[in-house]
């Protein structure tokens, strides 16, 4: 790579493709602190509903207890037998199994209620006495919290009746302490008291379950699709035994913060990618310029080198005539015919480059008419048989014995096939001989210019009809030429619609082949 591309692309990588880096590494950062943020904001959404959840079973046993308390106290100041309140409260909340109260310095003399036969005072009461034994710690801080004025519910159960919760908390309305408890069938509960508090918090948006901590098993789910990771759990605080779940119904929001993420990373991929192709575009582009401009550099020496050529002895042969130093009409003839020859060969340059660059300016106009080929291409024979002879070449013409029509601009037709002739003849070193054929192959007509010389390799092929180009090894480093001549050729067939073929290898020739459409004489 040439030092100027080198700076090009350094100059490119530092205000286009390093901004971009910077930014698409900056824009993950931010992504990512956003993914967090949004994830954490969500976190503590879930938590905030699931604290919802908690609070609400906690306000419905609070509101059974603070009854069973009150109703006791009335029991005792008002000698009033309220146990039909109680039994309204055990009727209408079938969940609660039982309810008692026990003063704790006269355990025996406990109160029970229950609207279930299956639960007798004497059986349950047992029960009682020893759960209360065994939460001996438990209860002592309740007093604790009573005496601070703040009345706590705390749940204990038997290992071998895990559904059964029993909720305690020691009564404020007492003067001596008294404790009361609630026993809960835990399932029915959640599934009958704490559904609808569920439903509304889950709304059509989240699915929020019920487990049992231990089996593992729902024990209740706001939706009968439970499939995939549930986002946060929290346990229970009255029912420790179960824990609560919730998840956004469809994605999860980590998914859509993923997804978003992989969206974005792609998009700024596809622009560094975008960037990246620009700058190689413009790289390829500047080489081309560069090349061109060095090509174009090559092609003024390449002219005045060609031109300086036929001045020069222009100049010395008319010096010489003119000095009166030569003697024999023969000699006289023979200057006055180089003259002419490089008279000749300096307006042919000069003609080509005025054609190419009518060319170039989209000015060069034909003049289209219907042609016998043969008769265009006789002419050319006849004209340069005598000139390539004296260069020590033969010239085969084999010209086709149809009538060959074809729409076309005779006097181009003949510029185009002189300069392959031209070009057949420079590019020859030892085998001078030139083939100018035309056959007819379906609707076409084939005119070729064949020579023996130097061949093109197939990489210049690709190249040789770009204008100014020029072959820069073997014998065309020697040849000169303005790189103009296969230009004028092709953009001369490209006017006529019709396609040039070359067939050529190193050493062995080249066989230039102009493809024309065929027409009837009288069109
Ligand atoms: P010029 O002949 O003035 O250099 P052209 O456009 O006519 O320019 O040709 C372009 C290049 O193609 C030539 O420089 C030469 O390398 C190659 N070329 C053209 N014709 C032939 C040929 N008949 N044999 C070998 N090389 C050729």
């Amino acid at each position: 790579m040439n030092r100027q591309i080198k700076k090009i692309l350094a100059i490119l990588i530092a205000i286009v493709l390093l901004p971009a880096l910077f930014f698409t590494i900056f824009e993950l950062n931010s992504l990512s602190n956003n993914e967090k943020l949004i994830t954490s904001i969500y976190e503590s959404q879930l938590d905030m509903i699931l604290f919802s959840v908690n609070s609400a079973s906690e306000d419905i046993i609070a509101r059974w207890g603070n009854k069973v308390a009150s109703y006791h106290w009335d029991k005792i100041k008002n000698k009033k037998n309220t146990d039909e309140n109680l039994d309204a409260l055990l009727k209408q909340n079938k969940s609660l199994k039982y309810v008692y109260v026990v003063p704790l310095n006269n355990k025996k003399e406990y109160y029970f209620r229950s609207n279930d036969s299956s639960y007798n005072k004497t059986e349950a009461g047992n029960k009682i006495l020893n759960l209360i034994d065994r939460n001996k710690g438990k209860i002592e801080k309740l007093r604790g919290f009573i005496e601070s004025g703040y009345q706590k519910l705390e749940p204990a159960h038997y290992e071998s009746d895990r559904e059964l919760t029993h909720i305690l908390f020691i009564s404020q309305y007492s003067d001596e302490p008294v404790l009361c408890g609630l026993a809960i069938d835990s399932k029915k509960f959640i599934n009958e008291d704490l559904s609808g508090k569920i439903k509304v918090a889950a709304h059509s948006v989240f699915i929020i379950s019920v487990f049992d901590t231990e089996k593992g098993n729902a024990v209740y789910s706001s939706d009968n699709n439970q499939a995939g990771e549930f986002s946060t759990h929290r346990q229970i605080w009255l029912f420790p035994q179960y824990e609560i779940a919730i998840k956004l119904k469809g994605v999860s929001i980590e998914e859509i913060a993923q997804k978003r993420i992989y969206e974005n990373l792609a998009l700024l991929l596809g622009l560094i990618l975008l960037l990246i192709i620009g700058a190689v575009i413009i790289i390829i582009n500047i080489r081309k310029e560069m090349k061109l401009a060095e090509i174009k550099s090559e092609f003024v020496s390449n002219v005045s080198h060609e031109l300086r050529t036929p001045l020069a002895l222009i100049n010395m042969f008319a010096e010489t005539l003119s000095m009166g130093r030569v003697k024999t009409e023969e000699k006289k003839q023979e200057y006055y015919q180089i003259i002419s020859r490089e008279a000749n060969r300096l307006s042919n340059i000069v003609n080509k480059i005025l054609n190419f660059s009518q060319i170039e300016a989209g000015k060069r106009k034909y003049n289209f008419d219907i042609h016998n080929v043969n008769e265009i291409l006789d002419k050319i024979c006849s004209n340069y048989h005598f000139h390539l002879k004296n260069k020590g070449f033969i010239l085969n013409c084999l010209l086709s014995p149809e009538e060959l029509y074809a729409n076309c601009d005779s006097e181009a037709l003949t510029e185009a096939v002189i300069n392959l002739i031209d070009n057949a003849v420079k590019y020859s070193s030892d085998i001078k001989e030139i083939s100018l054929i035309s056959e007819l192959k379906g609707d076409e007509i084939l005119i070729t210019v064949e020579d023996k010389g130097i061949g093109i390799s197939a990489e210049d092929q690709k190249r040789i009809f770009e204008k100014f180009f020029r072959v820069s090894s073997g014998l065309v480093h020697t040849t000169k030429g303005t790189g103009l001549g296969l230009t004028i050729v092709k953009h001369i067939i490209d006017a006529h619609k019709g396609s040039i073929e070359l067939n050529s290898r190193p050493g062995e020739g080249s066989k230039f082949i102009l493809k024309l459409k065929k027409c009837s004489e009288n069109i």
